[in-house]
């Protein structure tokens, strides 16, 4: 039974959807003035890990991830500079232009992370009319108003469990004021539901003057619109839950009278080499950043970085290091190579051979049937992924063994696509795109290793060519300089 930890209730709940079979999760998407960073892509990540997991669970996900392209400010929702206008100034573009250029540097990334696309990905610019709805329903409800500066305000005091899911409370939040006080408002923790600014780069026609949305009504009114009142599940990074999803909730139950969501899971931050990231420090990195970089000659590829980011709980803090990049690479060459062996009609005749009759190893049956339902339990305890990947090493681990010595009765061409189907459920599950490497073949990141080994010899770079052969080394084989060039072979 799945468990997942809700934000809201600060505790691990069962999970049952509203309907049955059918899960209805919204996710916050990106806003499109610059490129992801990998923090926002582990966000990304979670939400497929957990949609992919449900899916192998037997749901069908109905999944909308929205994509912000109307600018909202740096700081306070209502104060300072436009993200998308600042960009729009710094490139020369228009608004629209860089929403789109980062929406599709956005798409490509999620490709490559092999990001299940969701149901649907809607713009804010195009559910205007849709939040002009709600604003209207919530001044009906007596929770909106028009501010001094003509703004629309959501009235935070008129609302009885605001501060509920970031454990902000009212009274708390006022006597520390740390929001700069706006006259505006009625009360300094009102949030802004239409800013009202003609000479704004981006605005659209509204009962209350031309402006612009805040930034909170856009994931009220797209989540509803798609998925309905209430969502069985709402996720974004832990930067998001104040103010932005408590400010959801706010406006969204004000509207309909009805809860917004059940579950509500929210992704740890990312530090980068042990810092937290910060354009000052240089350590903002892109996908783009990482996949250009290089491992002794080696590119890293897109699938390691996707191993690494969903490697830590979500709920726990993740160190990206290129250390630890480069052996989740090494993990997957592993993980490669295991299973390529599991293809290989040599291995099987092997142990058939070696016995000879065809007759099931119940060791193995057990030890397949086990493991398929230790990593069920793992994912099911609120996505636990490290203790999934133990499961599965060890898993390969024992299944190595058992493989290469074989218990008597063991019939090994049921039992290695027992092995392989399994593997190929866990990777339906985190996409890590397990390979099989063709008879004789390679794993593509020692070819490429044997390749950058190859030019530093040309140059009689000695010392590097050493380094590679020892890194090769410790993916399990041996290099070995020979008249002819370098030969290979499995240790
Ligand atoms: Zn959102």
């Amino acid at each position: 039974m799945l468990h997942l930890y809700n934000s809201l209730t600060k505790q691990k709940e069962v999970f049952q959807p509203l309907k049955k079979g059918v899960v209805t999760m919204y996710n916050c998407g990106p806003t499109v003035y610059n490129f992801a960073h990998i923090g926002n892509l582990r966000s990304f990540l979670f939400t497929d890990l957990l949609r992919r997991h449900l899916e192998h669970s037997g749901y069908r996900v109905r999944q909308v991830m929205n994509i912000t392209d109307v600018g909202h400010a740096l700081t306070d929702e209502d104060t300072g500079e436009d993200k998308i206008e600042a960009a729009a100034k710094k490139e020369k573009l228009s608004p629209y232009q860089i929403a789109r250029k980062y929406e599709k540097a956005f798409f490509e990334d999620i490709k490559k992370l092999k990001i299940r696309p969701a149901w649907k990905y809607p713009r804010a610019t195009e559910h205007i009319k849709e939040m002009i709805k709600i604003i209207e329903k919530l001044f009906k409800n007596g929770y909106a108003y028009v501010g001094k500066d003509d703004s629309v305000y959501f009235d935070v005091t008129k609302c009885k469990n605001y501060g509920e899911l970031s454990g902000n409370r009212l009274e708390d939040l006022i006597a520390g004021a740390r929001v700069e006080e706006n006259p505006a408002k009625k009360n300094p923790f009102d949030f802004v539901l239409w800013i009202v600014n003609p000479r704004h780069i981006m605005q659209w026609n509204s009962p209350w003057g031309r402006g612009y949305p805040g930034w909170h009504i856009e994931c009220s009114a797209m989540s509803m619109k798609y998925l309905g009142n209430t969502l069985d599940i709402h996720t974004g990074g832990e930067d998001n839950k104040f103010p932005h999803h408590e400010s959801e909730i706010a406006q969204s139950e004000g509207a309909t009278g009805h809860k917004f969501a059940h579950f509500w899971l929210h992704t740890k931050h990312l530090l980068v080499e042990g810092e937290k990231m910060s354009k000052s420090k240089g350590n903002f990195y892109t996908l783009g950043d990482v996949l250009s970089k290089r491992d002794l000659g080696a590119k890293y590829s897109a699938r390691a970085v996707r191993y690494l980011l969903l490697s830590a709980h979500y709920r726990e803090e993740l160190n990206f290091t290129f250390e630890s990049l480069k052996s989740a690479e090494n993990t997957l060459v592993r993980l490669d190579d295991f299973y390529s062996k599991l293809f290989e009609t040599s291995f099987m005749e092997k142990t058939k051979g070696f016995f000879g009759f065809k007759k099931s190893n119940p060791g193995v049956r057990c030890l397949i049937q086990e493991t398929r339902e230790d990593f069920k339990r793992a994912m099911d305890d609120d996505l636990n992924v490290p203790k999934a990947l133990a499961v599965i090493f060890s898993f390969v681990n024992r299944t190595n063994s058992v493989l290469e010595n074989v218990a008597a009765g063991f019939s090994p061409r049921s039992e290695v696509g027992g092995v392989r189907k399994l593997l190929n459920e866990f990777d339906n599950v985190l996409g890590l795109g397990l390979r099989r490497i063709g008879k004789g073949g390679l794993p593509a990141g020692i070819k490429k290793l044997l390749e950058e080994r190859e030019r530093a010899r040309k140059e009689k770079n000695w010392q590097k060519a050493d380094e590679i052969r020892k890194q090769i080394n410790k993916l399990g084989y041996l290099v070995e300089d020979t008249d002819t060039g370098q030969k290979i072979k499995k240790k």
